[in-house]
Formats: C-alpha cells, structure tokens, sequence
C-alpha cells in the first residue's frame, strides 16, 4: 500500500499512547512534509509495535520514549528510543537474532518469545530497509529503521 509515512506512524503512536497502563511519557518529533512510502502496512504496523512494546517493557515508571524520523538517500531513517535499563555492549548485536533475549532471568518475568525483533529485522529487509540498535546500560536503547521512500504519490502512476 502506498501509505504517508508520518501519518501512519503517528496513528500507531497514538494507538499506544491511548491504551498504555504504565506511565511513560512518548514525546513526537515527526517532520511536517509528508514522505510516501510504499509498505505492506499489516507487517510494518506489527514491526513498530514490537519496537514500542519493547521500549515500553524496558522502561521504568515515568520514563521518555521519543519517536522521530530523518531523511536521506531517498530513505526515510526511523528512531525509537526510551531511556530504559538498555542492553550490555556485549549483547545488543545479538537482540535480532531469533529467540534471543538478554538476560533469562529477566525475560521470564517480562514474558515474551524473544521472536519479535528477529520478525521485525525479516520484515524490514523484505522493504528495502535496515534494523539496527544503539544502547548503553542503565542509560537507554534506540532502535533504527530505514525504508525507502517515493517522492510524490504520482510517481507510481507513470
Ligand atoms: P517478543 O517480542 O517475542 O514478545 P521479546 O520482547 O523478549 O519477546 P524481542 O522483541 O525480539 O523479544 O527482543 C529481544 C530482546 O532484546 C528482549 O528480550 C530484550 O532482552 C532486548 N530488548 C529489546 N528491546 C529492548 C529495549 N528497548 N530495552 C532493553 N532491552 C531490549
Ligand atoms: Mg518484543
């Protein structure tokens, strides 16, 4: 589907800010100009949830999880970041890795399989795009996306 971007993400944005329990703040920086992407919005959609559950999990009681995105390249580059209990360097390359999870005593009481950063790296690759994170320990994570981007709705059309 041929979908603008900064809509899309903003109403799964929303969508959470509504329904979440804990008491994290979101804070938006979305540019103003529309960029189009074309998507298959279901697996995109499931993507950025499993980013924002995460960031959401990890995070403590009246913790900031900011979403925003750049441009460059003809590619749109996503970043969610929270500043939870983050990941030790040695691990955050492995995060994407299927049925990874950090710490298995601390994935126990978080529930979860550990799949969705795996699904969400085989999604993003079948668009275009790449997956990647920055964290510190005790400071907080970041995750990164990119997907390219068509300049105008019309260009599809020629
Ligand atoms: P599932 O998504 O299948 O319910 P999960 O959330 O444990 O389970 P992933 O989303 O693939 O699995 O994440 C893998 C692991 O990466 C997590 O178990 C967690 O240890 C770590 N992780 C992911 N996002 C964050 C984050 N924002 N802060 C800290 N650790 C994270
Ligand atoms: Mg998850």
């Amino acid at each position: 589907d041929f979908v603008e971007f900064n809509k899309f993400f903003e109403r799964i944005i929303e969508r959470f800010e509504m329904s979440k329990s804990q008491n994290v703040h979101f804070i938006k920086l979305l540019p103003e100009t529309s960029y189009f992407v074309d998507i298959d919005t279901d697996k995109l959609t499931q993507v950025i949830d499993n980013i924002i559950s995460n960031a959401i999990k990890y995070s403590p009681d009246g913790g900031n999880i900011r979403f925003g995105f750049t441009v460059s390249n003809n590619m749109l580059k996503v970043m969610i970041s929270d500043d939870g209990m983050g990941i030790p360097k040695e691990n955050v390359g492995r995060i994407f890795d299927r049925f990874y999870r950090v710490d298995r005593a601390r994935a126990r009481s978080m529930g979860g399989t550990g799949l969705g950063l795996a699904i969400a790296r085989e999604m993003i690759e079948a668009h275009g795009g790449k997956i990647w994170a920055e964290s510190e320990e005790g400071v907080g994570t970041t995750i990164f996306f990119t997907l390219p981007y068509a300049e105008d709705e019309t260009e599809d059309w020629e």
